[in-house]
C-alpha cells in the first residue's frame, strides 16, 4: 500500500506488528451521547506524564465548571479545571487503574449544570472556522493550550503545549494527526472523526501554525472508511492530507505512525522532533480548537464503554473524574459473563476491579471482556519459538527482557533495551506459552526506575 503523499516516503505501514481482530463492532456505530451530569466527581491531581499538579482550592469552596482547581508544578505539567459547578470537598487519595496512588479533589455538584445538547454544542458542536489560524500569534496558541490543561488524549498524556510550541532550534515540517485508533475495541477517536471532523481539522490548522509545520497529515487506518470520508470532506480546501494506512497493530504508536507516513525513522532515545515531526491525536486537536477559539479548558472527553461484557456499549461525552462504575451503570451494567474490566483496550490497557476509580484525561474508555474472550491456555515455560521476536515492532527480544525481569537480572534487561519497549503487547498476544511478557517487562521497568531514585 503506497501513500503517494508529495514530499514523504511512507509506505502506509511499518515492519512487524500483529493483526488482532479489531472488535470495533460493539460501539463504532453508536453516536456520542452526553452522560447526565453526575452528583459528584473525584479529580486526580496527576493526569499527565511529568510533574503532578498542585491543589489551589480549599474544602467547602464554591467553584464553577472551568475554574482552575490545581496548578502546574513545572513546564511538563498542566493545570486541572473543575468539570462541574459545585463545592470542593476534603481532599482524598485514589488509586488509578495503572496502580498509581495519587491525591485527588472530590467536588460535589451544586446548582445548575451544563449538560445534554448544550454541553455537546459547547465541547464539539458549533462553528469551527478553518481560515483563522494565521490571525493568531503561535505563542498565543501554545499559551491557550497550556492554560486549558490539554494532554495527549490518545493515552500518552504528554502535556500538549510542550509539543505544540514554536521551536527555532528543531524546525518541524510535518504535523501528523493520529486517527489510527489501532487498539482493539476502542472507538472514541473514530466517533470524534465521524461527528466532529471540523473541530479536528480546525485544531490541526491551529497546531500546525503554532509549530510552523507546512504539512499536515491525518493518518487513519483502512478499517475506518467512514472516518476517512468525513475527514476528507472537512479537510477540503485546507491543504490537510488524509493518509489511509494499513490496518495493523500498533499502527497508532507514534514512531510507527511516523515511519508509515513519512518513511523517517526516529532513532532509539530520540524524539519525533529530531526528524522534524510532531504527532498528536484527533481528540486532542478538537480540544485545542476549543481552547484557542473558545477559551475553554479540558474538562470533558469522549470515551467508549464497550466489549461483549457490557449490556449496551456506547460512546459518551463525560466529565473528567467520573467513576468507571457510573459509566458502566449508564450502559446497562455488566452482563453475567463479564470476566475482566480494562481501562483502555486489551493490548495496552490496565485491568482493574474497583469501580469507584475515577476517569482521567488520558483514559479512552472501558472494555469489558467475557469469559470466552479471556479463556486461554495455562502459562508454560518458554518454548523458544521466537514468535515474540518476529512481531516486536521495536526489534527487541521480549522473551529475554521478561525472563531477565522475572529473575531480577536488571542489568541484563537494561542491556537488552527494556526502556525502548512501548508495552504494545504484540509479544504477549503471539506467545504460545501464554507468558505475561508485558506485565513482566513493566515490572522490570518499575523496579529499575525505583532503584535509580534511591
Ligand atoms: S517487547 Fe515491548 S515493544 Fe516489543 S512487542 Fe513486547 S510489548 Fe511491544
Ligand atoms: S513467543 Fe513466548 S514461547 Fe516463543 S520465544 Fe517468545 S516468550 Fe518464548
Amino acid at each position: 500500500m503506497g501513500l503517494n503523499l508529495a514530499g514523504f516516503e511512507g509506505s502506509g505501514s511499518f515492519s512487524k506488528g500483529v493483526h488482532p481482530p479489531d472488535h470495533k463492532e460493539f460501539s463504532k456505530d453508536a453516536p456520542i451521547e452526553v452522560l447526565p451530569a453526575p452528583s459528584r466527581v473525584v479529580v486526580p491531581l496527576l493526569q499527565n506524564i511529568g510533574a503532578p499538579s498542585e491543589c489551589v482550592v480549599k474544602a467547602k469552596q464554591e467553584i464553577s465548571m472551568g475554574d482552575v482547581i490545581a496548578k502546574p508544578t513545572g513546564f511538563v505539567s498542566v493545570p486541572i479545571h473543575s468539570p462541574i459547578n459545585g463545592k470542593v470537598q476534603k481532599s482524598t487519595n485514589v488509586t488509578l487503574p495503572n496502580g498509581r496512588h495519587v491525591p485527588a479533589i472530590p467536588i460535589k455538584a451544586e446548582g445548575d449544570q451544563l449538560e445534554g445538547q448544550a454541553l455537546m454544542e459547547d465541547v464539539l458542536g458549533g462553528e469551527w472556522p478553518k481560515d483563522v489560524a494565521g490571525s493568531y500569534d503561535p505563542k498565543e496558541i501554545s499559551a491557550a493550550i497550556q492554560n486549558a490543561g490539554i494532554v495527549g488524549l490518545g493515552g500518552a498524556t504528554f502535556p500538549t503545549h510542550v509539543k505544540i510550541m514554536p521551536n527555532d532550534e528543531r524546525p518541524v515540517d510535518a504535523l501528523i494527526i493520529n486517527g489510527c485508533e489501532c487498539e482493539p475495541f476502542l472507538t472514541p477517536d473514530y466517533r470524534v472523526m465521524v461527528e466532529a471532523a471540523d473541530a479536528v481539522i480546525c485544531g490541526a490548522l491551529l497546531a500546525a501554525h503554532a509549530v510552523g509545520a507546512k504539512n499536515i497529515v491525518v493518518g487513519i487506518e483502512a478499517n475506518k472508511p467512514k472516518a476517512v470520508q468525513t475527514m476528507k470532506q472537512a479537510a477540503e480546501g485546507t491543504g490537510v492530507k488524509i493518509a489511509v494506512l494499513k490496518t495493523k497493530y500498533p499502527q497508532g504508536s507514534e514512531k510507527h505512525l511516523i515511519v508509515a507516513v513519512t518513511g523517517r525513522k526516529v532513532p532509539p532515545g530520540k524524539l519525533p522532533l529530531d526528524v522534524g515531526v510532531v504527532v498528536s491525536n484527533v481528540g486532542t486537536m478538537a480540544a485545542v480548537a476549543r481552547a484557542v477559539l473558545r477559551g475553554k479548558p479540558l474538562t470533558h472527553r469522549v470515551v467508549c464503554v464497550t466489549g461483549g461484557g457490557i449490556a449496551t456499549p456506547k460512546n459518551l461525552l463525560v466529565p473528567i473524574g467520573i467513576t468507571y462504575g457510573e459509566l458502566i451503570d449508564y450502559c446497562g451494567g455488566l452482563k453475567p459473563d463479564a470476566a475482566r474490566i480494562i481501562s483502555g483496550g486489551p493490548m495496552m490497557g490496565f485491568s482493574f476491579t474497583d469501580l469507584e476509580m475515577p476517569l482521567t484525561k488520558g483514559a479512552s474508555g472501558v472494555t469489558v471482556l467475557t469469559n470466552e474472550d479471556v479463556k486461554k491456555a495455562a502459562e508454560t515455560a518458554c518454548v523458544r519459538c521466537g514468535r515474540c521476536v518476529d512481531v516486536c515492532p521495536l526489534n527487541l527480544v521480549p522473551s529475554r527482557l521478561a525472563i531477565a525481569s522475572r529473575n531480577k537480572k536488571f542489568d541484563v534487561a537494561e542491556r537488552y533495551h527494556i526502556f525502548t519497549c512501548v508495552e504494545c503487547g504484540c509479544c504477549a498476544y503471539t506467545c504460545p506459552a501464554s507468558l505475561p511478557l508485558v506485565q513482566l517487562i513493566r515490572m522490570g521497568k518499575a523496579a529499575i526506575t525505583a532503584s535509580r531514585k534511591k
